[in-house]
């Protein structure tokens, strides 16, 4: 079959499509025949390597899978049919997993990271980490509606617990997670602040439902200017994937007993925090990794009821991975890069 593998990291020049043998599903495991899968920072990271971490090269990047049944192997599903698989895995047999808390599965190792994903024609996944895709959505749709959303939607119920009348702040909020947190926290009846990276990116999101947005540039200084954009403004809540000056701006935004979210470190991942602000106002700094199964099947049903909006910025074809790369590295993305195999 024809796959995207890394086998050693390296600049986006190092992505093509190879042939190669076709995964052998084990026990329990299931075959999907891949129609298309949405790229995250993720990818890059594998691509790229992170200092201190192993990843088991050689491996097949893509963490979200759409495409059809091989064989059947899925009960109440057949061969041929429309399918999505869950950006991870986990056991499905611990206590954590049988309460539907897949995230503090020992086992949960995430698609295209711990082993091979969908940047290929065929991917073999756990029968019960694929779900049927929702008769609305196109195979892209249902690719920008997974991990990212996923994460978003975790970060913003699950670990921020957004509640009606709050007040939000959205890093990163033309980017596939914050995109999609922009929406959620709008749904659940928040106030939202949303802050970009460029001027260009200000309709995309104000266009999602942002009360307001802040165009905070690449090297900017977050704290004066989302005070210069804002005035003495506070929040109940801040999800953030930046890291380094925004968290710091983010914290010193916060209200009393608030909660800053955490998903990723864009920017850096070595802020300096002042401890007397976090115990004095009794805050919380909550770290979000992807979410669960139950959560998934959430953000899908709101896709296809319409309740959540994928946003996607391309699609290419699989041969054009390494400029997919690109884009996302270059930061010009609003959404979603899809690949279509
Ligand atoms: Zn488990």
């Amino acid at each position: 079959m024809r796959a995207v593998v890394v086998r050693e990291h390296g600049g986006p020049e190092t992505l093509r499509v190879t042939e190669v043998e076709p995964p052998r599903p084990r026990p329990g495991e299931v075959l999907i025949r891949v129609r298309a899968t949405a790229l995250n920072h993720l990818d890059t990271w594998v691509r790229r390597g992170v200092p201190g971490h192993r990843f088991p090269l050689p491996i097949i990047p893509g963490s979200d899978v759409v495409g059809v049944l091989e064989d059947g192997g899925v009960p109440g599903l057949s061969a041929g049919d429309e399918v999505v698989a869950a950006p991870f895995t986990s056991c499905g047999r611990c206590d954590e997993c049988l309460r539907g808390e897949d995230v503090r599965c020992r086992e949960y190792r995430i698609l295209g990271e711990s082993r091979d994903g969908g940047c290929a024609e065929l991917v073999a996944v756990p029968a019960t980490h694929v779900l049927p895709k929702p008769k609305g959505l196109s195979f892209r749709q249902a690719a920008a509606s997974l991990l990212a959303p996923l994460t978003a939607y975790h970060m913003v119920h699950a670990r921020a617990a957004v509640r009606s009348g709050e007040r939000v702040l959205v890093t990163a909020a033309a980017g596939g997670v914050g995109s999609a947190a922009v929406q959620f926290a709008k749904r659940a009846g928040a106030t939202v602040v949303a802050v970009v990276g460029s001027e260009a990116k200000r309709d995309a999101v104000t266009a999602l439902g942002a009360d307001q947005v802040v165009v905070v540039g690449r090297d900017a200084d977050w704290e004066a200017t989302l005070k210069a954009g804002l005035g003495r403004v506070s929040f109940e809540a801040v999800i953030d994937s930046v890291g380094a000056g925004a968290f710091q701006a983010g914290v010193k935004m916060l209200k009393p007993f608030g909660r800053f979210v955490t998903c990723g470190a864009t920017a850096g991942a070595a802020p300096a925090i002042d401890l007397r602000r976090v115990f004095f106002l009794s805050l919380s700094v909550l770290g979000s990794t992807m979410g669960t199964r139950w959560e998934l099947s959430q953000v899908l049903r709101m896709a296809a009821a319409g309740e959540y909006k994928p946003v996607i910025h391309a699609v290419l074809p699989l041969d054009r991975i390494a400029d997919a790369h690109r884009m996302i590295e270059a930061r010009e993305v609003v959404g979603k890069v899809v690949l279509e195999v």
